[in-house]
């Protein structure tokens, strides 16, 4: 499967949070859909971040 559509940064998706670019989106990585825009956090950063992330999202996401 090919991802045609790269809206993320050029080269790699960044952490929203610390800034860490991952060519590749690792499995521990977390995205959090904002106002129609996809973030993603590492797994260091969703760890933290996990309660806002999951306030902000639907149940039903998960
Ligand atoms: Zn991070």
């Amino acid at each position: 499967m090919d991802e045609t559509n790269s809206e993320s940064t050029a080269g790699g998706t960044a952490c929203a949070a610390c800034g860490k670019v991952a060519h590749a989106i690792p499995l521990t990585w977390v995205s959090s859909r904002e106002n129609g825009e996809t973030r993603y956090f590492c797994d260091t950063c969703a760890r933290e971040s996990i309660r806002a992330i999951e306030q902000r999202l639907d149940s039903s996401w998960w």
